[in-house]
C-alpha cells in the first residue's frame, strides 16, 4: 500500500527517522502553525516553563511526529513518546508520567484512543501536574497523590472529532495540520534526495510532488520507489519522464490517485450511482475499514473536489465522474 497511513516496516522506519527535520526551520509547510509554535516556544522557553499543552490534528503522514520532535528540540528538553492504544492500564501512564523531567514533552500518538480510566488520570495531570494513583486492593485500598514535574503534552489525532470535551479543553494550543502544496512538497523531496544521495531533477520533484496526495510521508515514499526505478531503467537519474514512468508501473494515476482511490471512487459512481452513499456501506463495498476510509482516504479525495461529505452520504462530485471519462447520468455541469 503506497498510501499506507504509517510506515510499514523497520527499514522504512528508520528511513523516515532519517529524513525527518530536525528544528522549526526546516520543517517545511503549515505556515501558521510553524509562525504560532515558534512565538509560544520562544516565550516559555525565556521564562523557564513548560510549554502549554498541544494537540495537533490531521491525517497521517503530514508530521504529527516530527512537529512532537521539534517542540522538545526548541525547548532543549527530552521526548518520551508513547500512544493512545498502547497505554492499557492507569499505571502505564504514571509510570511514564512520573519519570518525566522537568518541562519534557510527552508525546501520545492516537490519543483518541485512550481508554478513558487512563484518561482520567491524564486530567489532573495536565491541569496541577499531580496524579492520584491507589495502592493496593480492596479495603485496604488508598489513593495518594503524587506530584509531577511540569511537562508538555503533545497529542496527535487524525480527527479531533473523536477526542472527548474534557480532554480536548485542556490543550492550551490546538493546531489542525492541512495537506501540502505541490510546491511544498517538492522542497520536500528535493532535501529528501540530497539526504538519501539521489540523482533527482527539479521536473522530477515536481512530478513526484504533485502526485504524493499532499502528504510529506507518501511524497518520500515514492521517492524512494521512483529511485530503484530510476538505477534499474535510467542509470540512476530522475527527471518527469523517469517519475512518471515509475509512478504509472507503481498505479499512482496524473491526478495522484492510488488503486485505493480509485476503488473508492468507483464504487461510488458504479455501486451507487454516484451517492449519496453511507460510509458504512462503502467500507462494505470496498472491504475497506471505516475508519481508513475516514481517516486516510476521504481527505484528501475531499480537498480535492472528487468527493463530498452530506448528512446523507457521500457523492462522487463531477471531478471524479470526468476523471474517470464517465458522464454522470441527468448531470449539465460545464
Ligand atoms: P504523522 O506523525 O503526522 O503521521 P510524521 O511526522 O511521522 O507524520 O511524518 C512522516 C514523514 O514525513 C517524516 O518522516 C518526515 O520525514 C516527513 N515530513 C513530515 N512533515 C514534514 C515537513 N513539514 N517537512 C519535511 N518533512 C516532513
Amino acid at each position: 500500500r503506497l498510501i499506507s497511513p504509517v510506515a510499514v516496516t523497520p527499514n522504512e522506519e528508520a528511513v523516515e527517522r532519517a529524513l525527518r527535520p530536525k528544528r522549526l526551520q526546516d520543517y517545511v509547510g503549515q505556515p501558521r502553525i510553524r509562525e504560532q509554535l515558534e512565538i509560544f516556544i520562544t516565550a516559555a522557553r525565556n521564562r523557564g516553563e513548560a510549554l502549554d499543552h498541544v494537540l495537533l490534528f490531521g491525517p497521517p503522514g503530514l508530521g504529527k511526529t516530527t512537529l512532537a520532535h521539534i517542540v522538545a528540540a526548541e525547548m532543549g528538553v527530552g521526548l518520551r513518546q508513547t500512544s493512545g492504544p498502547v497505554l492499557e492500564r492507569p499505571g502505564d501512564l504514571a509510570a511514564l508520567l512520573t519519570n518525566l523531567e522537568r518541562n519534557d514533552v510527552l508525546f501520545i500518538d492516537e490519543i483518541h484512543r485512550l481508554s478513558p480510566v487512563v484518561e482520567e488520570i491524564l486530567y489532573p495531570a495536565l491541569e496541577d501536574f499531580q496524579i492520584d494513583i491507589m495502592i493496593g486492593e480492596g479495603p485496604a485500598a488508598r489513593s495518594i497523590k503524587l506530584d509531577l514535574q511540569p511537562f508538555t503534552l503533545v497529542g496527535a489525532t487524525t480527527r479531533a472529532g473523536m477526542l472527548t470535551n474534557p480532554l480536548r479543553d485542556r490543550f492550551g494550543i490546538v493546531a489542525r495540520l492541512e495537506f501540502y502544496t505541490a510546491d511544498e512538497l517538492t522542497s520536500i523531496v528535493a532535501r529528501s534526495a540530497q539526504l538519501l544521495g539521489a540523482h533527482l531533477e527539479p521536473d522530477g520533484a515536481r512530478e513526484i510532488a504533485r502526485r504524493a496526495r499532499g502528504t510529506p510521508r507518501i511524497a518520500n515514499r515514492l521517492l524512494r520507489r521512483v529511485r530503484d526505478y530510476a538505477e534499474v531503467k535510467a542509470g540512476g537519474r530522475i527527471d518527469s519522464a523517469v517519475a512518471d514512468a515509475a509512478l504509472a508501473m507503481l498505479e499512482v494515476d496524473r491526478a495522484g490517485f492510488d488503486m485505493m482511490d480509485r476503488k473508492l471512487l468507483q464504487a461510488v459512481i458504479e455501486k451507487f450511482g454516484g451517492g449519496p452513499v453511507g460510509v458504512d456501506n462503502l467500507a462494505a463495498a470496498i472491504g475497506e475499514e471505516r475508519d481508513t476510509i475516514e481517516d486516510v482516504l476521504e481527505p484528501y479525495l475531499i480537498q480535492q473536489g472528487f468527493l463530498q461529505r452530506t448528512p446523507r452520504g457521500r457523492i462522487a462530485t463531477p471531478a471524479a465522474w470526468r476523471h474517470f471519462g464517465l458522464a454522470r447520468p441527468g448531470g449539465s455541469d460545464e
